[in-house]
């Protein structure tokens, strides 16, 4: 059911089911899960309509229905030694739609169902902050919220990413222009999720040092330069 929202919880109640989050100071979501070696690329990955199809506000683990090809994607960029980068907004956190446990829960379920194809994340990054949000997730316009860069520079700080080989999947032109002003190498503008109205949006943001390709879903990743067959390890 689109737009299905989770109880909404009081600022008191989400503050205390932070605790045991990996938040930083500044209320983002930083995880990485698997020890990575420095200077390597990371294939970036918007999560709702990328990875998983969406759904407006998914915080139930019974709405999450995986993007076909996305596990053999991801299994692909474990195989070639990136470092696979989730970078989602989630501004139902801010709004109170739901809580850091159900953000959990569906990451428990996203990679469950990745693991069932040998494929794994290494760092997850979200970010709850929007202008609506309520405290401590108010913020007219977070640095960590796409289209700003601020989760692939802190990705990139905490991973010893090289940046410059990098790419991101998305659905969103915000996700085409973090991309972008992370100084990344481009970004592959996906058709599933809300990406057949943002296409154009996003194509505004190619130019000489930044590429864009479009396709029809996460599956078309693996024609991307950094997925070439021949760079396996
Ligand atoms: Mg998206």
């Amino acid at each position: 059911m689109k737009g299905r929202r989770c109880s909404k919880n009081t600022e008191k109640a989400q503050s205390m089911r932070t605790l045991n989050h990996p938040l930083n100071a500044a209320g983002l979501w930083c995880e990485v899960l698997t020890a990575s070696a420095p200077g390597r690329p990371a294939l970036f990955l918007d999560r709702d309509g990328a990875i998983v199809e969406e759904t407006d506000y998914l915080c139930r683990v019974d709405d999450v229905v995986m993007i076909q090809g996305a596990g053999a994607v991801i299994a692909a960029a474990n195989k070639h030694g990136l470092a696979v980068v989730v970078v989602t907004n989630q501004a139902g956190i801010g709004r109170g739609y739901y809580g850091w446990d159900e953000f959990k829960a569906v990451q428990d379920a996203i990679a469950a169902a990745l693991a069932a194809e040998g494929a794994s994340i290494d760092a997850v990054y979200a970010c709850a902050h929007h202008p609506q949000g309520h405290a401590p997730y108010a913020h007219p316009d977070h640095p960590a919220r796409k289209p700003n860069p601020g989760m692939l520079l802190q990705a990139a700080s905490d991973l010893a990413l090289d940046l410059g080989k990098s790419w991101l999947v998305g659905d969103k032109a915000i996700d085409v222009e973090a991309a972008k002003r992370a100084g990344i190498a481009g970004a592959l503008q996906v058709a599933t999720g809300y990406g057949n109205a943002e296409r154009e949006r996003a194509s505004v943001f190619a130019s000489a040092t930044f590429e864009i390709r479009h396709g029809r879903s996460i599956a078309d990743a693996m024609m991307l330069p950094i997925l070439k067959s021949s760079n396996v390890r």
